[in-house]
């Protein structure tokens, strides 16, 4: 699968930053058959990654290591923590780029300017996050996870009326930010910033689940295991 869309290409222009090659002394496990592998070699993607001082974005040429599984011989990546698979654009510039269109003043076309990113790709994130999940059953988990996650109310922007993909796509970020706010208040460390990073990038870490915009699964299942055991942040 490409890491670039071709119609994301608008980034291009965007200075990059390298990153040096990071990896631990031993992959994890095989996810397939929990085998010990080894690591075998890299392979280098290009995020555009939230810059952690200001309201900007960064484009990443980020190495990152590959393995394979002694026994059944599955490859597979090892993204460090805070980068999604699939995306050039990574999940916190995505959450706050929406954010910024469905809850503020802001028109789409300025909002994706700030964020280097094209009209066209700010609203296909705000239709994805508009139908990734019901927002009630997130602010569900969330209490799940934390019972003193404030009740639901007061999440719909008043002015978008509750059929707008933006009222929708707003509700669904702010669900999003409870849980995000409930995981950390549980003690995981999460390197992403937003709500959206959060739960997202978790469900990856201990699920391996991946939320495409075009491909694989399309909703988080109101059984995710959030809450339940766990397994690493
Ligand atoms: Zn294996």
């Amino acid at each position: 699968m490409p890491e670039v869309p071709p119609r994301e290409r608008e980034s291009k222009s965007l200075a990059k930053i390298t990153k040096p090659r990071e990896r631990a002394g031993r992959p994890p496990a095989c996810a397939v058959c929990r085998c010990a592998a080894w690591w075998n070699g890299w392979r280098v993607i290009y995020p555009m990654v939230a810059a952690i001082t200001a309201a900007t974005t960064e484009r990443w040429e980020l190495p990152v290591p590959r393995a394979k599984c002694s026994r059944c011989r599955h490859g597979f990546t090892c993204y460090p923590d805070g980068i999604y698979p699939r995306r050039q654009y990574q999940l916190d510039v995505v959450a706050e780029t929406a954010a910024a269109v469905a809850l503020g003043e802001a028109s789409g076309a300025e909002v994706a300017r700030t964020s280097r990113a094209a009209p066209t790709s700010v609203r296909r994130w705000l239709g994805w996050i508009a139908t990734l999940a019901s927002a009630g059953d997130l602010l569900a988990i969330a209490s799940r996870i934390d019972p003193d996650v404030p009740v639901a109310g007061g999440l719909l922007p008043a002015d978008r009326g509750e059929g707008s993909v933006r009222a929708r796509a707003a509700a669904v970020l702010a669900a999003l930010e409870h849980i995000g706010a409930a995981l950390v208040r549980r003690g995981l460390t999460l390197a992403a910033r937003t709500g959206l990073g959060r739960v997202l990038g978790w469900q990856h870490a201990v699920h391996g689940d991946v939320y495409g915009l075009v491909a694989g699964v399309r909703h988080l299942s109101p059984g995710m295991a959030i809450g339940g055991s766990g397994g690493r942040a």
